[in-house]
């Protein structure tokens, strides 16, 4: 049996572990957190649960991505997912027919969006179009440029993000908008187990803190707790961390300055909400709210005193009070730059200053909560929140970047890596390899496991299920 050693225990290392478990190898993940996750994870404060890095998805409708990937995997019966109605203007909820046809022409370049077969195992996507000229040249009111544009807080949109990316997501919005109603982390676990019952194991707080390379191969990965030797190697960690972590000669000169002139998407303030009992009434509905001065493709760019600018908003059910919200978590633009000056601290041991600035952010985002959601801050038992340095800390992306590298139109061999390395033994995986969240990261995993097992080898299976 083969061993795989996953650096890194995000969905993409999880996913990645579960499909190659599945076609027989034996797989080790390590994860530096004590949960697993990355962007799965979910915390508890009390009787609240919340969610950090996974709030709403596609692709779980009756042919839905991650329907039929879960499926394959055996889990499907499992996932416990809601759907949510994403309200984005109360004005208008249709979307014009020349767009919904622009983004569904986009999707079709990608065989591997609708888990179809592929003639060649990597191609570039023309990335020309961009968002902006899509949403621009399809819109027909002020009203729907918003309506079209919302996708672009789930992807960072800037005026050179691609229009594909774009597409990618609004499509699968389209087909409907989901939740985890059990935590997110209840997926990690979830994949976590195919790892275990196929005889591997995912250990969690063990830290990556060098790769052994020799020739052009991987020789071992250590950790602050022991070191680990596999035939195979994949790398969910950032790919910035990678390069850190792996000798001067693994990698080309010319590598390391591509990946280190790479920008980063946007960064957020997260905002944490526990509600009063009976409080608050839940209908289903997530709200995504954006000031009138909200600039569409630089959310993040505003004024301290005028953020924030746009915000994702999402209440949850209260299990033992059904109709009634139990929490609120709002997800906010918010960046880097704002952080910056206290970069050097580390979770738990900030100054002073810094969490008083975080508490005064954290009012500003819960103002416009109150006005967007009818809320109001005697309905509000807990309030707390994260910050980029929080995002950037636990989950180790530079600048406390939400979805990994920033994809440009006009520059997309910056940002488009290939799932196999020059170390003939190393994989990459995850957001920063093509796509991220839900959908992107999971496609991305079966890319990665793929260039293990064989072209077409898992999406061939995934279309056996239907
Ligand atoms: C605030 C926020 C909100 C988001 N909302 C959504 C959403 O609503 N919908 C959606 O689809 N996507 C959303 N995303 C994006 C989504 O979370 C990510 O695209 C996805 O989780 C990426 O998975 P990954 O495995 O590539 O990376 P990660 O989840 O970051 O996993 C990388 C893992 O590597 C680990 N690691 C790093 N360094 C080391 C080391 N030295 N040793 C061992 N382990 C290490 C990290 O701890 C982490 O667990 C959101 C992200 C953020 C930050």
């Amino acid at each position: 049996m083969k061993r795989v050693c996953i650096m890194g225990g995000g969905l993409g290392g999880l996913m990645t572990g579960a499909l190659l478990a599945k076609e027989g190898y034996r797989v080790t993940v390590l994860e530096k957190n004590r949960i697993i996750g990355g962007g799965l994870q979910s915390f508890r404060r009390g009787k609240y649960l919340f969610d950090t890095g996974m709030h709403i998805f596609g692709g779980m409708g009756p042919d839905g991505q991650i329907r039929l990937i879960c499926r394959y995997l055996g889990i499907e019966e499992r996932v416990k997912t809601a759907p949510r109605r994403v309200v984005v203007t109360d004005a208008c909820d249709s979307y014009p027919e020349a767009y919904t046809e622009k983004i569904h022409a986009l999707t079709e370049q990608e065989p591997l969006y609708r888990l179809k077969p592929s003639e060649v195992e990597y191609r570039l996507t023309d990335l020309s179009l961009t968002a902006k000229e899509l949403v621009e040249q399809t819109a027909r009111s002020a009203e729907e440029l918003r309506l079209l544009a919302y996708p672009s807080l789930l992807y960072g949109g800037r005026e050179d993000s691609p229009a594909f990316l774009h597409a990618l997501i609004s499509c699968a919005h389209q087909q409907g908008t989901y939740t985890f109603t059990d935590g997110s982390v209840h997926f990690a676990e979830l994949l976590a187990e195919v790892i275990e019952n196929a005889g591997g194991e995912v250990r969690s707080g063990e830290t990556v803190t060098g790769i052994e390379t020799s020739g052009r191969q991987v020789s071992a990965v250590h950790t602050d707790k022991g070191t680990y030797t596999a035939d195979l190697y994949v790398n969910d960690m950032p790919v910035s961390k990678l390069l850190e972590l792996t000798p001067a000669g693994a990698f080309t000169p010319a590598f390391r300055s591509r990946i280190g002139a790479v920008p980063y998407t946007m960064s957020a303030m997260s905002v944490f909400i526990g509600l009063k009992p009976r409080s608050m009434r839940y209908d289903g509905e997530a709200w995504f709210a954006m000031q009138d001065s909200c600039e569409l493709w630089s959310m993040d760019e505003c004024a301290e005193e005028a953020w924030p600018q746009a915000m994702f908003a999402l209440p949850s059910e209260d299990s033992d009070n059904p109709g009634f919200a139990a929490t609120i978590t709002a997800v906010c633009p918010m960046n880097y730059d704002y952080v910056k000056r206290w970069e050097q601290s580390v979770t738990g041991q900030r100054p002073k200053e810094y969490y008083r600035w975080k508490e005064r952010m954290m009012h500003q985002a819960i103002d416009v909560i109150c006005e967007k959601l009818g809320a109001s801050r005697e309905m509000m038992a807990y309030m707390d929140a994260g910050t980029p340095l929080t995002i950037r800390d636990y989950y180790g992306t530079p600048r406390g970047a939400m979805y990994g590298m920033h994809r440009s139109s006009s520059n997309p061999l910056q940002s488009s890596l290939s799932t196999r390395t020059r170390l003939t033994n190393l994989y990459l995986t995850g957001q920063d390899v093509n796509f991220h969240g839900l959908i992107g990261t999971s496609l991305t995993a079966i890319l990665t496991a793929e260039a293990i097992v064989g072209h077409n080898t898992i999406v061939n299976k995934i279309n056996d299920t239907i």
